[in-house]
């Protein structure tokens, strides 16, 4: 996803604090990137800064193999890396409430996947909704192009050696507890209308480029 390596550098949103209003407003958005991402960033800036090796590696490679690092620094990659990972790919697959719906291959694959974009809504919604405690839930493809729902706790990253995430929901408590209280499933229900299906799509058909078989 970044081709960045140490030291990493938080990315601004691509979008103003307000403009995902009336889904998350500034304060709920604000906290989440200037005080949670950012702390995932120097945590991890942190955790590498004695590690010259594994200060060469980009983040999906750091977090494609835990345990082939030193042991040292697997708790700390794996929560701030993966909390970096997550929160970018997060806060990158939003836009401001238009209703999009995904289209192209994208689109194509979620009926073959999932029978029909109601019920790959349906079946997500419950993913991130039914999540217990802290974590993810996520749309990824595999090495066929297949599409898949798939839940992960705490910072934790789906298996990015098989897969490509595509889209993600992040249902912690900082996500939306400012707003929303207890109510996760009405912060979920207002995901859907933020997701950037446009990016989403070009992710999906990257990932197909990527995986097609060469001659
Ligand atoms: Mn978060």
């Amino acid at each position: 996803m970044r081709a960045e390596v140490y030291p990493f550098v938080a990315r601004p949103l691509p979008y103003e604090y307000d403009a995902l209003v009336p889904v998350l407003d500034a304060e709920t958005l604000t906290f989440h990137h200037d005080k949670h991402y950012k702390t995932y960033v120097d945590n991890l800036n942190n955790a590498l800064s004695d590690y010259p090796e594994q200060q060469k590696k980009s983040l999906p490679e750091l977090l494609a193999d835990i345990t082939g690092l030193p042991a040292a620094i697997q708790t700390a990659v794996r929560n701030n890396g993966g909390g970096v990972y997550n929160h970018e790919l997060y806060f990158d697959s939003m836009r401001e409430p238009v209703g999009q719906e995904p289209a192209g291959a994208l689109a194509e694959a979620i009926e073959r996947d999932f029978g029909s974009y109601r019920q790959w809504k349906e079946q997500m919604k419950q993913a991130a909704v039914g999540k217990f405690g802290s974590g993810w839930a996520w749309l990824v493809a595999d090495k066929d192009g297949v599409l898949s729902i798939t839940q992960t706790s705490n910072q934790d990253v789906p298996d990015l050696k098989e897969y490509m995430p595509i889209l993600l929901v992040d249902v912690w408590e900082h996500a939306y507890y400012l707003q929303y209280k207890n109510r996760r499933a009405d912060y979920v229900d207002g995901w859907f209308e933020l997701i950037n299906w446009r990016k989403a799509g070009k992710r999906y058909e990257d990932w197909l480029e990527e995986i097609r078989p060469r001659k």
